[in-house]
């Protein structure tokens, strides 16, 4: 697995800020989760997302998504197998680091919970607050942020006075504030109606075009599907993406065999609808390298895995 790691020592310096480095940002090399009942929750699984790249990790429920996702966040540790998140095995992170860590990948779940006593400004601006940044970064990436979310005049609203939809661009504010280089979104339209879904899902793409890799969990294969971007299907921990490519290439050709009795089906693509931005777009940039200096210090020399015989 050198590849994943080698080279590490002369790229330490630009690790978090948007330079690309063509190394997968996310890699599982075989990796398995155990539970303590006996549970396998992820099976041999193997698979790499690389850099800017927008993913699906898609699976019924039960098939591994959460466990997947908390195995990247250090939530859960593998049974056996290697994870290498932002060329680090993420096993040699020292547990002094792991905030640091989790910091570098933005967080967004259903079930979001935002701060009722505190303004949108203010929700957002905490998820700023807790990694020190000085009063005049902080006023300046949350108006930026609630802009591109289109929650400009809401800013001195409380989560109480918004609508479901507004309070989860709000919780996508908090996630993106500090220009995390990796997005989750876990169900992220769980509880939306089809416009706020559909709003919800022109944003990740909108964050993902700026440079963030995303990874959204959801058993949605419609949204997947219409989306057209990459998907990793899991099935009790295992990955089937590739048995599913293979078996609508069977029917793709079946298709085209059958052409006189194929019919056409008009699917509303909603998420190509635009997003409302209020600033230029290259006022932000979301891998903010005035967080950098912070989260370079997140694996020190001694922590990198040298692995170049692997
Ligand atoms: P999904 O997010 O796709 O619904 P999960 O990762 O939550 O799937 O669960 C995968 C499997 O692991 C399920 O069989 C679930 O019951 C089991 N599981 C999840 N978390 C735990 C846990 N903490 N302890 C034991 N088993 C668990």
């Amino acid at each position: 697995m050198g590849q994943y790691t080698k080279e590490k020592q002369s790229e330490k310096k630009s690790l978090y800020n948007n330079e690309k480095r063509n190394l997968p940002i996310i890699v599982f090399d075989n990796v398995e989760k155990k539970y303590h009942n006996g549970v396998k929750a992820i099976k041999n699984l193997s698979f790499q997302i690389e850099e800017g790249e927008f993913v699906f990790l898609m699976g019924s429920s039960g098939a591994g998504k959460s466990t997947l996702i908390k195995l990247i966040l250090l939530e859960e540790t593998p049974t056996s197998g290697k994870i290498y998140v932002n060329a680090h095995n993420v096993s040699k992170i020292k547990k002094t680091q792991v905030q640091r860590y989790r910091r570098s990948i933005g967080v967004f779940f259903q079930d979001f919970r935002l701060l009722e006593k505190k303004t949108v400004f203010q929700n957002v601006a905490f998820a700023m607050e807790i990694t020190g940044a000085s009063k005049k970064e902080i006023t300046e990436k949350v108006n930026i942020t609630l802009s591109l979310m289109g929650l400009s005049g809401k800013k001195n609203d409380y989560p109480g006075q918004l609508s479901g939809g507004e309070q989860q661009r709000v919780a996508l504010a908090r996630a993106i504030v500090n220009g995390p280089d990796i997005l989750i979104a876990d169900e992220p339209t769980g509880n939306l109606d089809p416009e706020n879904s559909a709003e919800i899902m022109s944003l990740l793409k909108m964050i993902n075009a700026y440079g963030t890799t995303v990874l959204v969990a959801t058993h949605e294969q419609q949204m997947a599907e219409e989306m057209g971007m990459r998907v990793i299907m899991l099935n009790h921990g295992h990955d089937i993406s590739k048995e599913k490519t293979e078996e609508n290439v069977t029917r793709k050709e079946e298709v085209t065999e059958n052409q006189e009795q194929t019919t056409q089906i008009d699917s509303p693509d909603a998420s190509n609808e635009p997003v409302q931005v209020e600033v230029p777009v290259s006022a932000i940039n979301f891998n903010a390298s005035s967080v950098a200096d912070d989260k370079n210090q997140i694996v020190t020399d001694s922590e990198t895995e040298v692995d170049e015989n692997a």
